[in-house]
């Protein structure tokens, strides 16, 4: 349908083989995959233990709870992110505090206002690494630290993007990734949540299934022939075929954001010096995963990218937008919040441009191409 789709799934006869095997084994539901997953994507991050859940969302839920996040409490989250980064903090009962972001070439939170959010009630921050870039964490932990605040990282944009020599994720209490089909890592519906502290390892690991003190796969094993249901738990595993999904996909990661950065540099080289748009980072110098490629219109408003977007469809080019502001959808509506101007601009003027490893120099030309011609007419 579309000559350049937004994404295309990194997948050959590896993932097929993968599945077949697992299936093959007949063990299917969480087991020995999930296990090997978690233990590759730990090391790989370097740090001490991975849970694997059934997504990113549970992951969130699961953080705030094994950090006893809960009613009459405050979290400080990004407005400009997924619905789900939000919906976590309304889950365990407490309320989100809209923190704006930086400016249209920085759409991370803004480590200056962080603070002044901050309440005798806050306690905790989520920080989103918009597309595997960075948030200001220097200033940002130190501003917990001072305040005594857990930092949960919604890290689904940013396996293997690194912060100061670390790996985004492993530097706050929680990190929580994504590994629905367009993220970087490809299983369907998947996700994983990593931390160094082993207590909320523990914790994490008895809530994903039920609260119960063994699994069926250890039971089945013989490590355990009962079980006891230590606390309130929930469903959120994962299962054996998306994990070994998860494993080759692990395994291809590094070789796909060498792509996805050059890719990204065929953008800068075609698009920096063009009037009416800002390339959000464009001066960034750590290593991302570039999971999507944002611009931002300057002098627009979301009738004109609606405008922009709809030329690009005509030509072939799948755009899409990251993100519409969570403040302003019909069930946040109520949560009073302050200004929150920069997130509010870029939900009007962002335009998410194709991004996967498989694009070729010529469809970035073209697609550049394009969008200069289009912002031409429109002047
Ligand atoms: C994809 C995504 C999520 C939700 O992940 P699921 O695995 O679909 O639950 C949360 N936050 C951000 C920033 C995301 O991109």
């Amino acid at each position: 349908m579309y000559k350049i789709p937004l994404f295309d799934l990194n997948y050959d006869e590896n993932e097929i083989r993968a599945v077949t095997e697992t299936i093959s084994s007949k063990w299917i539901s969480s087991g020995p995959k999930c296990r090997e997953l978690e233990e590759k994507f730990s090391e790989a991050l370097q740090i001490s233990y991975a849970c694997a859940v059934s997504n990113c969302t549970a992951a969130l839920h699961l953080a705030l709870c094994a950090l006893g996040i809960g009613k009459g409490d405050e979290v400080i989250v990004p407005s400009l992110t997924f619905v789900a980064t939000v919906n976590a903090v309304k889950y365990v009962g407490a309320d989100p505090v809209f923190c704006d972001i930086v400016s249209p070439m920085d759409i991370t939170i803004d480590e200056t206002k962080f603070e002044s959010l901050i309440t005798p009630k806050t306690r905790a921050v989520i920080v989103m690494h918009y597309a595997g870039f960075a948030c200001h964490m220097q200033k940002i932990m130190e501003i917990a630290r001072k305040h005594h605040l857990y930092i949960v990282e919604d890290a689904c944009h940013a396996p293997l993007s690194e912060y100061q020599g670390k790996k985004l994720g492993t530097l706050g209490d929680v990190g929580c990734f994504s590994f629905f089909s367009n993220k970087n890592i490809s299983t369907g519906e998947g996700g994983m949540l990593v931390t160094d502290n082993p207590e909320i390892d523990k914790r994490v690991k008895l809530m994903r299934s039920h609260g119960m003190t063994a699994m069926s796969y250890e039971r089945s094993k013989g490590h355990s022939a009962s079980y006891d249901v230590a606390e309130l738990g929930f469903n959120y595993r994962m299962d054996d075929i998306r994990a070994s999904l998860g494993i080759v996909q692990l395994e291809k990661l590094a070789f796909d954001l060498k792509k996805r950065e050059r890719i990204r540099e065929w953008y800068l080289e075609n698009l920096k010096e063009l009037d009416g748009v800002w390339m959000p980072f464009a001066d960034y110098h750590e290593f991302s995963s570039n999971y999507i490629m944002p611009v931002v219109l300057k002098n627009a408003d979301h009738i004109r990218r609606d405008a922009v977007r709809e030329l690009l469809q005509k030509q072939g080019i799948q755009t899409s937008v990251h993100y519409p502001a969570v403040h302003r959808f019909s069930v946040y509506q109520d949560l009073a919040h302050g200004e929150l101007l920069n997130s509010e601009y870029v939900a009007d003027c962002e335009i998410t441009f194709p991004m996967y490893g498989k694009l070729e120099k010529s469809d970035v030309m073209f697609i550049c191409n394009a969008f200069r011609q289009i912002l031409e007419e429109l002047q």
